[in-house]
């Protein structure tokens, strides 16, 4: 587990904005995660009408999967335009508010109230602003994270979560010396030092 080549790698807001912009988003799946089908009832835990949270959103269509089940999803993302791709692609009425506590920030809600985007840096949010969650789908963003940042996002996770959360974490596992990554190498032993 060398991960040396990729510790020092950053890659900025920009640079994201610039990949949305680009349409450079292989990491968008049409189809969904097989993984979440495969462990919704760990998700769920027979629980219904949970509040979900996606980090690092982007325009992860299992948004609408779990809202449509009946839960309360809430996202953030830098790209606004992910974030209205979101609802224009799945054909989804929402207004748009400022958020007073984060300067420049915005919020999407679906009209329907179930799905609420903050467009803005995780880093702005707390449970302050955006509550406790009873879930959270990790796919594309703790790999996402820049590695220099990686205790900070999750001591931000574990800042949002109940005390009876589940956790659903997608990483990726691959030589770090053979791709910069993003999606980068969390090795399995730091997941556990970082989540405890
Ligand atoms: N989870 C999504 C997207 C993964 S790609 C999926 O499964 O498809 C990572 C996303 O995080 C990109 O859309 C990028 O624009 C966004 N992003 C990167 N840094 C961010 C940050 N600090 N705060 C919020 N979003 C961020």
């Amino acid at each position: 587990s060398d991960v040396g080549s990729q510790k020092e790698r950053v890659v900025t807001e920009e640079e994201w904005l610039q990949k949305w912009e680009m349409g450079n988003i292989g990491f968008h799946k049409e189809q969904g995660h097989p993984l979440l089908q495969k462990y919704l009832d760990v998700l769920l835990n027979g629980r219904s009408g949970l509040r979900i949270f996606f980090p690092l959103c982007g325009k992860a269509v299992e948004m609408k999967w779990l809202a449509d089940m009946g839960h309360s999803v809430v996202g953030v993302e830098v790209s606004e335009q992910a974030v209205k791709d979101f609802f224009s692609e799945h054909s989804l009425p929402y207004c748009e508010e400022p958020v007073p506590e984060i300067s420049g920030a915005k919020m999407f809600q679906s009209t329907s109230g179930n799905i609420s985007l903050y467009c803005c840096s995780i880093y702005d949010l707390s449970s302050l602003i955006v509550g406790k969650f009873d879930g959270v789908w990790d796919r594309g963003a703790l790999v996402a994270v820049n590695p220099c940042d990686r205790q900070r996002y999750a001591n931000l996770m574990i800042n949002l979560v109940e005390k009876n959360s589940s956790y659903l974490l997608v990483t990726v596992s691959y030589d770090p010396n053979k791709h910069k990554g993003p999606p980068f190498y969390v090795p399995e032993s730091e997941i556990k030092s970082l989540f405890g």
